[in-house]
């Protein structure tokens, strides 16, 4: 029998209806970071929100993405590759958060346009020396180690001079700043205490490289201590796309 025009498809209910959750969350989002920029005395505008979408399928991103959210930030080669690729004519801006192994630089040079994870002079220059001519430098900032915790990513303070050198050393590589991921903690100004840190490093980086600009720390979580402690960028995942199935390293 064929449906009655006054029948409304199923899956496009299905579509108006996600992309209304879609769009409550992205404004909750965005309500959270206006609100701690406000209380710290910063204008929202200075904060860019990366949405993190690991494990999202491209429909995910592709519904932000006509929100208005440019930035998205993926983890793992595989399944940030494919997206990549199918989303490409959107012209989003893609940064690469995960984890880099030295044998797994090509792909990130060749096809994001942020790396937020280098945190080796090795990684620095193969990730330059495989940087497409035909492309804008790959914007770069290096992941810094807060806690003493050997295997972890990221260098620690000892080491960041020479990899920021390392960076700041070719045309091919835009150095841009610093990240971490802090550990865990349940308190606000627990928290608060390690983005303190960062941002310290920061400003005692900045003498040697006063063109880095930006901060990357915060996520879900804790955004709003990132922000009151300085982040110029912030990455959310679970607050943007709700909880993941798969669980992200
Ligand atoms: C997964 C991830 C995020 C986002 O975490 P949420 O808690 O889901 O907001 C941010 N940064 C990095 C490096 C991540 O791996």
């Amino acid at each position: 029998m064929p449906t009655p025009s006054s029948t409304p498809d199923p899956a496009a209910v299905a579509a108006a209806a996600t992309a209304a959750e879609a769009a409550a969350r992205l404004g909750a989002v965005r309500a959270r970071l206006a609100a701690a920029a406000n209380a710290a005395g910063r204008a929202p505008s200075d904060i860019t929100l990366v949405a993190v979408s690991k494990t999202q399928p491209a429909e995910a991103v592709r519904t932000l993405a006509a929100l208005g959210q440019r930035d998205f930030g993926e983890n793992y080669l595989q399944e940030a590759l494919p997206k990549i690729e199918a989303l490409r004519p959107l012209g989003l801006v893609w940064h690469f958060i995960g984890q880099l192994q030295s044998n797994k630089t090509r792909p990130v040079a060749e096809h994001f346009d942020w790396v937020h994870t280098v945190d080796r002079v090795k990684l620095a220059e193969r990730l330059a020396a495989q940087r497409p001519f035909h492309a804008p430098p790959l914007q770069v900032c290096v992941q810094v180690r807060l806690e003493d915790e050997p295997g972890k990513g990221g260098a620690t303070a000892a080491e960041l001079p020479a990899v920021l050198a390392a960076v700041a050393a070719s045309p091919r590589l835009r150095l841009r700043g610093l990240m971490a991921i802090p550990p865990p903690e349940d308190l606000p100004a627990a928290q608060r205490h390690w983005f303190a840190a960062l941002a310290g490093l920061f400003t005692e980086a900045r003498t040697a490289h006063p063109d880095m600009d930006t901060l990357s720390m915060g996520m879900s979580g804790d955004l709003e201590p990132a922000i009151a402690e300085g982040s110029t960028l912030v990455r959310v995942g679970t607050a943007l796309f709700g909880e993941r199935l798969q669980s992200g390293a």
